[in-house]
């Protein structure tokens, strides 16, 4: 097995095998329910509950976790959990770890689901939730500082591509004795390591980046043995359980991941600097650009600044919408992470849930769109974007 030293790109090809392999390079698919004990002592110990990759399949088995192997050692975390989406790793974090009375703090922008989960779903269990602005640390900080039981980030996060400082978060969080969360599903672990700034656990939608080919929904968390034990302890109960055959196509896309994020990171860059460059365009908003208004703290805590990028069209709705609906490579869909290219007219998707009031709070504009670079070739990209303005 590879050392602790060695590069990502050779870890994600190699960090799950182990002496117990057979002679099969592909790993093999573990399909079974439940597992045969030796006898009644061994029996036993496989039922007191611990996390065990051989006992009944809602508690994990032997593709699980090698699949979740390789995502712990690329976020250098002790050990990971795999889910059965995003949102079931992020509700198995929060259930497992707040009760009622708790303090919660998170961002006022997150993830449509996480959102969700703080402002309608955790209330009605007693705990009491602070929404804070990510970019404005102090605030972050004092609301920590109230007493939080657990503090949730993501950065960068949608829809401008803002981000949050995490190394000062988890020092806040440390001070006050709160749990830190970061949602590093954008970034992902091979452009930001949130656990080497002190955050305390990470969690995943391995929906985008980790499985990459938009084929599969998986969540993942990672952390110290204690907390993810504790997180798992809920999830057997919750049911949230990924099943064996995506947990093999997650280890299969996990293979080429060093490969496609490098190229969805050169394709984002690409195209926000062509993008601020246009004549069309009124706003990029990307990490890896100077312009941003988080740059230096982009360049202190990511290695690359991802595949995902968000700009304003120059025009109104209408301009947008005839944007995005004449883009050919850049698929009109939700998502990100994968191999494809996708564009979103953000008011369009939010248009049936918020009013213009609450899209504005949300920093949604009219001609804001996003877009998730695939891995196709950055000048055919580049192309299908001029066309589309120019028309
Ligand atoms: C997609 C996404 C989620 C939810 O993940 P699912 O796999 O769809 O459940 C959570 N956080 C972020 C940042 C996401 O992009």
């Amino acid at each position: 097995m590879p050392t602790a030293r060695e590069r990502s790109d050779t870890l994600l090809i190699h960090a799950d095998r182990g002496p117990g392999d057979d002679r099969a390079l592909a790993p093999p698919i573990h399909a079974s329910v439940t597992y045969a004990a030796g006898d009644a002592r061994e029996f036993a110990e496989m039922a007191t509950r611990a996390r065990h990759p051989r006992f009944y399949a809602r508690y994990g088995n032997p593709t699980h976790e090698r699949a979740a192997r390789l995502v712990a050692q690329l976020e250098g975390a002790e050990t990971a959990l795999l889910t059965a989406s995003g949102m079931g790793a992020i509700s198995a974090v929060l259930l497992g770890l707040l009760g009622a009375g708790d303090r919660a703090v998170a961002q006022t922008s997150h993830y449509m689901g996480t959102t969700q989960l703080f402002t309608e779903l955790l209330p009605r269990f007693g705990v009491q939730v602070e929404l804070v602005d990510q970019a404005d640390t102090a605030a972050l900080v004092a609301a920590i500082g109230r007493g939080a039981r657990l503090v949730m980030v993501e950065t960068p996060s949608n829809p401008t591509m803002t981000l949050t400082d995490l190394r000062t978060v988890a020092e806040a969080a440390r001070a006050a004795g709160a749990v830190s969360v970061a949602d590093n599903t954008f970034a992902c672990p091979l452009n930001q390591q949130p656990l080497a700034h002190g955050i305390d656990l990470v969690v995943h939608s391995a929906t985008k980046y980790l499985g990459g080919h938009h084929d599969l929904i998986a969540g993942v968390v990672a952390g110290s043995e204690a907390l993810v034990e504790r997180i798992w302890r809920g999830t057997i109960a919750l049911g949230s359980t990924l099943g064996a055959f995506d947990a093999w196509l997650l280890l299969r896309g996990l293979r080429t991941l060093s490969l496609r994020v490098a190229r969805a990171n050169e394709n984002a860059l690409a195209v926000a600097r062509h993008l601020e460059a246009h004549p069309a365009i009124e706003a990029v908003h990307y990490p890896g650009l100077e312009s941003h208004p988080q740059h230096a703290l982009a360049r202190a805590q990511m290695s690359g600044f991802g595949g995902v990028l968000s700009v304003r069209v120059r025009g109104d709705y209408a301009r947008t919408e005839r944007f995005v609906s004449r883009l050919r490579l850049f698929t009109q869909a939700v998502s990100l992470g994968g191999i494809e290219s996708l564009a979103v007219h953000a008011a369009a998707m939010v248009a049936g849930t918020l009013d213009d009031a609450q899209m504005r709070a949300a920093g949604i504009a009219p001609n804001l769109v996003r877009l998730a670079c695939g891995i196709e070739a950055a000048e055919d990209l580049l192309a299908d974007l001029d066309q589309a303005l120019a028309a």
